[in-house]
């Protein structure tokens, strides 16, 4: 991705060295998540994994993709806590340039369907960070919260794409912020906010559907992003089938295969591998919102 020399955002808030602050409590708004299937360690608190399980019923994610198998424990990186390392500071600029490029075209998109674009705030944070969503390991990856307008990222998350789920490569990194800043989008449009009125209620296996609808959105968006960027002439030769083999890696029936050895299609709640590239690739195809209607019809 030729995003170097490019603007940067000033809407990033580094929270790295704060090592988040302990005391708040799972509540507020569901927080959106790319599930992945780090953890906190071997002996994770019972604790712990109540609350996640709990908010995992509440706010419609499986919680075994947040509890399950692979290892994935969060690298101690004590440089980037105090205040980063070159390839860290490298790596804020990129989170930083990625920001700036959806703020810019989202503003477009958002200007010509005489809608004013708010942009999001994106915390980079080390290990754990407190957000109006509530308290939030690393190990639950990154996340969008609807009640402060925030994005949440470890980037070490980005490593553990790259190693443990096989999804490396630039563009795969800026999809997975496009797709929390996605969740930006449905928030700002009232989508979000009409999910969880109508998950009011439901049974876990509907939420957990109604859930697929909202995170293959999130992907379409990511996909009208890419295909502006690509306007602008900032993809290089595989960026695209980079983004599209981490949505591939981060399907569920993929992760819940490499995590326990079997798929539990009921507990899906953001898309298969082969639904979530189909989305990313048609908003990225099209560049047009209209085609990331994914609340109705077949998915
Ligand atoms: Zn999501």
């Amino acid at each position: 991705m030729l995003w170097r020399g490019r603007r940067q955002s000033d809407n990033i808030e580094d929270q790295r060295s704060d090592g988040g602050g302990l005391g708040g409590g799972l509540g507020g708004d569901g927080q959106f998540r790319i599930p992945i299937g780090g953890r906190t360690g071997g002996g994770g608190s019972i604790l712990l994994v109540i609350l996640v399980v709990l908010a995992g019923w509440y706010f419609g994610f499986d919680p075994s993709q947040i509890l399950g198998d692979g290892g994935g424990q969060i690298t101690e990186d004590t440089s980037s806590q105090n205040g980063g390392s070159p390839a860290n500071d490298e790596m804020k600029q990129f989170v930083a340039t990625v920001l700036a490029e959806t703020e810019d075209t989202w503003t477009g998109i958002f200007k010509s369907q005489g809608l004013t674009y708010e942009d999001p705030k994106l915390v980079l944070f080390s290990g754990q960070v407190r957000s109006a969503c509530g308290f939030a390991s690393a190990a639950a990856g990154p996340f969008y919260c609807p009640g402060d307008h925030k994005v949440y990222l470890d980037m070490s998350f980005f490593q553990q794409l790259d190693q443990q789920f096989g999804a490396s490569g630039e563009f795969a990194r800026a999809y997975v912020v496009a797709h929390e800043v996605g969740h930006h989008v449905q928030n700002l449009t009232g989508i979000m906010g009409k999910f969880n009125q109508m998950r009011q209620g439901m049974s876990e296996a509907d939420a957990n559907q109604l859930s697929v609808r909202i995170e293959l959105q999130a992907d379409c968006f990511a996909g009208v992003w890419a295909h502006y960027t690509a306007q602008k002439g900032m993809l290089e030769q595989g960026d695209i089938e980079s983004a599209l083999n981490a949505a591939k890696q981060i399907g569920d029936d993929t992760l819940q295969k490499r995590m326990q050895g079997y798929v539990v299609p009921e507990s899906f709640n953001h898309g298969t591998s082969q639904q979530r590239q189909t989305w990313l690739a048609r908003g990225y195809k099209s560049g047009k919102l209209s085609d990331c209607n994914t609340m109705s019809g077949p998915i």
